[in-house]
């Protein structure tokens, strides 16, 4: 608990004076007051996401009975030694149960998923803390997250271009968020302009999910570095690469590495600056140029991909508004959370 209410009151930092206080709810309260903002803990440990609700004065903007609901999954514990014991394969997401009236559904306007359904589970292995202390400091982390946008804040998945995080509305990889629990410099800047202290709008990068449809560099949950194309995208997509030539894995799943990991790859390709397509390029190419370095079948299903990628059937990049399955398929290595 003490984990959550820094998550919540680390918020007064960003103010610079008290803004919110935690405290446990009285029996008999309803959540549904506009003049208290309520974060719910659900017992229930399938339930790893958590999501704001808020209702909005449609006269001046102001933010009423904000809520926040935490599934009881997200306290899941972090190893003392992340070398000995990663997550298991990622889970199938639950639903998320709504009120519906009249037909009318309501989707929140965030979820965040815990790391049990994040792909090949980053455990924060550097970090000398212990398992408590990773956990205590993620579990701000992802309140801090939610407590943001109750408090007016988009996502920023451009938070990870300036090491461990510029915001924490980022979607952002375990260690990451362990690092830097608290909201960033981003936070601040934009805390201060929406109101009003600061008339100058955040310098830090920015960008929200409809962006990351066109821009390479508005990724979710990729490794922080001002460098992202040569620092987590092309490592990513070459180690499936090497699998493939190796032939650990079949060359029928070269469109799967393609579509999973080569197709940010590719869209650095497409939306680059000059130098980050050529060496996105050659990346992709990199080790399958020619059938006599390579095996034959293996080369020719992966080259296949990336051209059916880039020019005639996109799957990742770009298409996501078009074409977004409740599950995806899966590679043997690192199985793709649904
Ligand atoms: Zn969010």
């Amino acid at each position: 608990m003490s984990a959550v209410k820094a998550g919540i009151e680390s918020w007064n930092d960003v103010f610079g004076y008290p803004v919110v206080t935690a405290e446990l709810a009285p029996i008999g309260e309803s959540y549904a007051d506009d003049h208290v903002n309520y974060f719910i803990i659900d017992p229930n440990t399938s339930r790893a996401f958590a999501f704001a609700d808020w209702r909005t004065n449609p006269n001046n903007g102001e933010i009423r009975g904000a809520s926040v609901y935490f599934g009881a999954g997200l306290f899941a514990p972090f190893p003392d030694d992340a070398a000995e014991s990663a997550l298991a394969a990622p889970e199938q997401k639950p639903a998320i149960r709504s009120l519906q009236w009249h037909g009318q559904s309501h989707e929140p306007l965030c979820a965040m998923w815990g790391r049990q359904y994040q792909i090949g589970a980053d455990v924060a292995a550097d970090l000398p803390l212990t398992g408590a202390q990773k956990l205590e400091r993620y579990v701000q982390y992802v309140v801090a997250h939610e407590i943001g946008h109750t408090l007016g804040l988009r996502h920023n998945f451009k938070g990870s271009l300036l090491p461990p995080s510029s915001s924490v509305m980022d979607y952002t990889v375990a260690s990451a968020a362990i690092a830097q629990p608290t909201p960033g410099s981003y936070d601040r800047d934009a805390l201060a302009y929406l109101y009003g202290s600061s008339t100058a709008l955040p310098s830090q990068p920015f960008c929200i999910e409809l962006e990351s449809l066109s821009d390479p560099e508005c990724t979710a949950f990729d490794t922080p570095t001002p460098d992202p194309l040569n620092d987590f995208h092309i490592p990513r997509y070459a180690s499936y690469k090497v699998d493939l030539v190796s032939g650990a894995l079949p060359p029928s799943s070269a469109a799967l590495i393609v579509s999973l990991y080569g197709a940010s790859v590719l869209g650095f390709v497409r939306s680059g600056t000059s130098g980050q397509a050529a060496a996105a390029w050659n990346a992709i190419f990199d080790g399958v140029r020619a059938r006599t370095t390579a095996p034959a079948a293996a080369a020719d299903a992966l080259i296949a991909a990336v051209f059916r990628e880039l020019y005639l059937e996109p799957t990742g990049l770009l298409s996501r508004r078009r074409r977004t399955p409740r599950c995806r398929p899966r590679l043997p290595r690192t199985p793709r959370p649904c």
